[in-house]
């Protein structure tokens, strides 16, 4: 099962009506040895476009890893238009200290599409850029919630591109909140050179869930679908996805045991009870009441919270 090393994969030269399994040579670390990036390339027996799948840029969030296994396991290239490029680990250093940051306390997602001659984890975010991203005409990225919190099957898209918000709407995700503008994402980076992105947020980190894998398995369906990459109808439950023009973190100003009353995807109206703080003899220290009418996308469940920790992020509904 021994795979082959490529530094500067060209997908386009790959052979047709084949899937490729191979590793991209990226750094190196501090005894020399490579850092190597798995790939798997699905190339169509027939022309069409490249959509990549990504996962686990943030080390900690699995369940991308299953939902790119189980994609590129379901793929027949005789009837693929088209090349698909699945990464099932961007992250590499990071998936094996189960961290959500790089090494260099870096978040890798914040960076992109990092830099040539920068640091530790720009170099690594710019060579994913130049060696895979480059290449691509839609991507899709996977993600989860982080450490102690859980999300909504939710979607983060350009809703002002058409293209990128036909992509958003094809996952029947729970909620959709519009992301424009540039955040250092690899979602944003790839917009920039004219890769149609979006990032998926497929539920909770350092685990694999069936149910969340399933979802974002069957979006990403939808899309090859749409794209006459394969095959088949596209297939949409009746519900339309909540959409968020905006959203923000509701942060806490009083440390203390911290619970959080409404649950994901619920609605809250303005001035709604949603979390309070006990000090650890079980007395009531703070209230907290939503700011605005808004969706739950994510929440925070873990109940040690120190002065600033984060409660709920609510998109703003009108
Ligand atoms: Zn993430």
């Amino acid at each position: 099962m021994h795979k082959e090393i490529i530094t500067k994969p060209r997908f386009n030269e790959l052979a047709a009506n084949t899937i490729h399994k191979f590793w991209v040579d990226l750094v190196a670390n501090g005894i020399g040895q490579d850092i190597h990036i798995p790939i798997i390339v699905a190339k169509g027996a027939h022309p069409g476009p490249t959509l990549g799948v990504t996962a686990v840029v943030h080390g900690n969030e699995l369940n991308g890893l299953s939902v790119v296994q189980r994609l590129m396991s379901q793929i027949e290239t005789e009837e693929l238009s088209g090349t698909i490029v699945a990464v099932p680990v961007m992250n590499v250093p990071s998936i094996l200290r189960h961290e959500r940051r790089f090494p260099d306390q870096e978040d890798l997602n914040r960076i992109f599409p990092g830099k040539p001659d920068g640091n530790e984890s720009n170099i690594y975010a710019h060579r994913l850029m130049d060696r895979i991203i480059s290449q691509l005409d839609y991507l899709i990225d996977l993600h989860t919630a982080s450490f102690g919190r859980v999300n909504s099957y939710y979607i983060r898209a350009d809703m002002s591109d058409p293209i990128t918000k036909k992509m958003a709407l094809l996952q029947d995700a729970e909620i959709i909140l519009d992301a424009p503008g540039k955040d250092g994402t690899l979602r944003s980076a790839a917009m920039d050179i004219g890769v149609k992105a979006i990032t998926v947020e497929v539920g909770d980190p350092n685990k694999f869930q069936k149910g969340m894998i399933r979802s974002g398995l069957g979006g990403i369906f939808n899309v090859l679908n749409d794209l006459k990459m394969i095959p088949g109808n596209i297939d949409k439950s009746e519900l339309s996805s909540i959409m968020c023009p905006s959203s923000k973190w509701i942060y806490s100003d009083k440390g203390g045991i911290l619970e959080v009353f409404p649950q994901v995807v619920d609605i809250v109206e303005e001035g709604e009870e949603i979390a309070v703080v006990r000090n650890v003899f079980g007395e009531k220290t703070k209230t907290y009441y939503a700011p605005y009418k808004g969706v739950v996308i994510g929440k925070h469940v873990h109940p040690i919270n120190q002065t600033g920790g984060r409660i709920i992020h609510l998109g703003r509904l009108d």
